[in-house]
């Protein structure tokens, strides 16, 4: 899948071009991969548009790519063989020919699809698990807010710091169906859908004592009203500022921005890739809450690579639950 144009405002399926090509033989060092899944994210929006950025534009004319999970077919690289499963960086198409070194072969664990890898765990959990751990320092007992909590970061989020011993978890999500899921099967204590009214009301009323962490995956009013509601010494982990991707102008920023010097807030934006050291300790430990069954993960699968652009689109505009895949192939 190639990118045909580059976007103004919201994407759509004339941005995107499939082309059918012949792959090389793999090379010694190489393997052949045949794709299962791939990951459709937020940040490939902003990869979509020209100008730097911390991850390099996409170019017109040129295949995307992003995370994806495959069955290894031909191999010409020790340490990998026919029919292992690994993960790489060559989504958008159904086949890739990459250098063994980028590949990274998963094991299955028990009970838990093989998808989970380019989700709860995968750089989704990652960024949940150093979001909330390392960048807003979540300790037991503190009261956390995650707004785009039904998705895939925040529905890991939430769950984790309900699992580290947080005093109250609240989600926002945008739609009734979402705000039933949270409290019904991920364990929030309170949850509400931000298109209902006021978002500041609705969070005063979810965290009546207030808040210690906001995980922010959406920005904009969202995180004007955590701001309101953090208390002293409270910690914003800056994760993204989805309400705003498909904006065709600078957006304003918080209104009450004052408050963070009064309140002593710490506002601290990360990238997960810079985090590569902390993937064993979260696969360790959310894989064991995995096989426990402590920890719900949820996928919403598009099938077909020529439905891609379509299960992104819909994903940016909040029609999935969970983890956003599409299938390339049973
Ligand atoms: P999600 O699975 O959460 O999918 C995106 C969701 O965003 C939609 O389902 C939709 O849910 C919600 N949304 C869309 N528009 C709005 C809006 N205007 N206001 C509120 N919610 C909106 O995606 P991810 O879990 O992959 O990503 C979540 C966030 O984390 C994004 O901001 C992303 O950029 C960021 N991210 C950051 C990383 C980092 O390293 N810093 C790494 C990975 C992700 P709803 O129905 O609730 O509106």
């Amino acid at each position: 899948m190639r990118l045909a144009s580059r976007p103004s405002g919201w994407p759509t399926p004339e941005n995107f071009e499939l082309a059918e090509v012949r792959l090389p033989a793999p090379a010694e060092g190489e393997i052949l991969v045949r794709n299962l899944f791939m990951s459709v994210d937020p940040y490939m929006r902003g990869r979509m548009n020209e100008g730097k950025s911390y991850t390099p534009p996409f170019r017109v004319g040129e295949p995307l790519d992003g995370a994806a999970l495959g069955e290894v077919v031909v191999s010409r690289a020790p340490g990998l063989a026919p029919g292992d499963t690994v993960t790489h960086r060559y989504g958008w198409r159904e086949y890739a020919v990459l250098d063994a070194k980028e590949a990274r072969r998963v094991e299955e664990i028990p009970g838990v699809p093989l998808s989970a890898y380019l989700g709860a765990l995968g750089m989704t959990g990652l960024t949940a698990y150093v979001g909330l751990l390392d960048i807003a320092r979540f300790k037991d007992g503190e009261a956390v807010f995650v707004s785009g909590a039904a998705g895939a970061v925040g529905s890991m989020a939430g769950q984790i710091a309900r699992l580290k011993g947080a005093s109250r978890v609240v989600g926002s999500a945008g739609s009734p169906e979402k705000v039933t899921h949270l409290v019904r099967d991920l364990g929030f204590d309170a949850a509400f859908n931000y298109r209902d009214g006021e978002i500041h009301e609705q969070l005063a009323r979810a965290a009546p004592g207030g808040i210690d962490v906001y995980f922010d995956n959406v920005g904009g009013e969202h995180l004007e009203a955590a701001i309101d509601e953090l208390r002293t010494y409270g910690r914003v982990a800056m994760c993204g500022s989805i309400s705003s991707y498909n904006a065709t102008e600078p957006v304003p920023g918080p209104r009450n921005i004052g408050l963070v010097v009064g309140k002593r807030l710490t506002l601290r934006g990360f990238i997960v890739s810079d985090h590569p050291a902390r993937l064993p300790d979260m696969i360790a430990e959310v894989g064991a809450w995995l096989r426990e069954g402590k920890i719900a993960f949820t996928e919403t699968v598009v099938d077909g690579l020529e439905n891609a652009p379509k299960a992104f689109i819909d994903m940016l505009h909040g029609a999935n639950t969970g983890k956003m895949l599409v299938r390339l192939a049973q």
